[in-house]
């Protein structure tokens, strides 16, 4: 095992079999920890990049089994956030040293393509990058966000697997998300994608070929957690992600791809009080505090247990900062890019 990692360390590169190999064994999970945090460190020092993240919708169209979100959920209390509220959180985000805000929502149709691009618009006056993270939309509406100004897309394919993918996704198409992911790259955008871990039926396979997905790819972020069932939601009664698991994809997923935007997610910290610095430690760059204000952080239920749910904005930015410069880490003041290395050897 210390020969696969050894190899992977040197290469970025693993075989399916390897993979699948790394992921059973528990044996090795510090060391897998350990390369992966020294990649981390190699190919990008020690800045931590931060996204504010505005909840701005959670009315969706879709019925992702696992997903608090979905449109058959009566329990949860819908809301969206007005043009001016979005924007005015957007300018509230630079205001706390933010250089990129991520929009997120569920698939909410209202907002049509003029009064995103408006949104977009208005928000680029802040001196922010933009990312968007708002579900499957046409070419036509991924190059008018894009014009417009949006500079980056996240997109999870969730899992690779086809058949599980079916299942979990009533009425969607596998294929019309690999589309969606291939429009987004040609348009220019820096695409971001990612997978649940530990959804029911989930192979080590499976998981072994998410990460070579990635890879395939050429992703320029990557987003990993954990799957926390929903009690209004299909899946209410199934085990959840484990923790060290959804640890383990990610840290692959550095070694492999030593120089993306990996976030240390929120779900990571739902499941372990330190997660995300843990997360930080073991490969990723990234940290996505909300900075949606008031009720709307708790009604964008997607899983239970989700944290900060009754902080302000301004309180988690304090918070993550201390934890992040507690591991001798530092906050970046650029818009955290991808830092692409041209050196074929060192890729
Ligand atoms: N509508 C957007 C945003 C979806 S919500 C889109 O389609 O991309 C963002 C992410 O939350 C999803 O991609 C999914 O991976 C994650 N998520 C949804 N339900 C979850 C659950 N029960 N546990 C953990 N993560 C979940």
């Amino acid at each position: 095992m210390d020969n696969i990692l050894e190899k992977a360390n040197l290469t970025h590169n693993l075989t399916k079999k390897e993979l699948v190999e790394i992921l059973s064994n528990s044996d090795f999970d510090k060391d897998l920890f350990f390369v992966a945090n020294n990649i981390r460190k190699k190919f990008l020092g020690d800045e931590v990049h931060l996204r504010g993240l505005i909840e701005f919708s959670n009315i969706c169209k879709c019925s992702c089994k696992y997903c608090g979100l979905r449109k058959e959920n009566s329990a949860l209390e819908r809301y969206r956030l007005t043009e001016e509220e979005i924007i005015d959180f957007a300018k509230k985000a630079s205001q706390y040293g933010y250089k990129t805000v991520v929009l997120q929502s569920g698939e909410d149709a209202s907002f049509s393509i003029e009064k995103m691009c408006r949104i977009i618009k208005e928000i680029k006056n802040f001196d922010l990058a933009i990312t968007l993270s708002i579900g499957e939309k046409t070419y036509e509406e991924y190059k008018a966000y894009k014009e417009a100004g949006a500079d980056r897309y996240l997109i999870r394919i969730e899992t690779t697997d086809k058949e599980l993918y079916k299942q979990m996704h009533p009425n969607m198409s596998f294929e019309n998300r690999i589309q969606c992911l291939r429009d987004l790259k040609e348009l220019g955008y820096e695409v971001g994608s990612g997978c649940l871990v530990g959804l029911p039926n989930q192979t080590t396979e499976s998981l072994a070929n998410d990460i070579l997905f990635f890879k395939e790819i050429d992703a320029d972020m990557i987003g990993i957690g954990p799957f926390i069932p929903n009690p209004n939601t299909p899946l209410s009664k199934e085990n959840g992600g484990k923790f060290k698991l959804a640890l383990k994809v990610m840290a692959l997923t550095r070694i492999l791809m030593p120089t993306i935007n990996i976030p240390a997610t929120t779900a990571m910290e739902t499941l372990n009080p330190n997660g995300r610095i843990i997360a930080l430690q073991s490969g990723a760059n990234v940290v996505m505090p909300n900075v949606t204000e008031g009720d709307y952080r708790r009604k964008y239920e997607i899983y239970p247990g989700k944290i900060c749910i009754n902080d302000k904005p301004s309180q988690c930015r304090n918070c993550i900062e201390a934890k992040i410069k507690s591991i001798g880490r530092t906050i970046s003041k650029d818009y955290g890019f991808h830092k692409k290395i041209c050196n074929k050897k060192d890729r």
